[in-house]
């Protein structure tokens, strides 16, 4: 991906207003289940990078600015890997252009 493409992608979901639900992430790593290669497929495929690999080679999720796409969701699925909820009403992704 160039660079282009990269800017162009944060530009659009710039668009996007998020409402975080402090202290209640809707979307967690349960690190008994996940496997390193599971996290590392996450950061690769999550459209917004919620799933970021830290400077140790560990991968972290910040749901702040999930897309609610449910992509990783149905990766995980079965694995037990993830705890996945849509946020409580009112809170999480407000698309701008519907
Ligand atoms: Fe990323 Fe989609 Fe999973 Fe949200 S639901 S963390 S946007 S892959």
């Amino acid at each position: 991906m160039t660079q282009t493409q990269s800017q162009k992608i944060e530009e659009k979901l710039y668009q996007n207003r998020y409402r975080v639900e402090e202290g209640k992430p809707h979307i967690t790593i349960v690190p008994e289940k996940a496997t390193a290669q599971e996290l590392k497929m996450m950061a690769a495929i999550c459209p917004a990078a919620c799933y970021e690999e830290t400077e140790n080679g560990k991968v972290e999720i910040i749901p702040d600015g999930c897309l609610e796409c449910g992509t990783c969701r149905v990766v995980c699925q079965g694995t037990g890997s993830l705890t996945w909820n849509y946020p409580s009403g009112g809170y999480g992704i407000l698309f701008k252009f519907g």
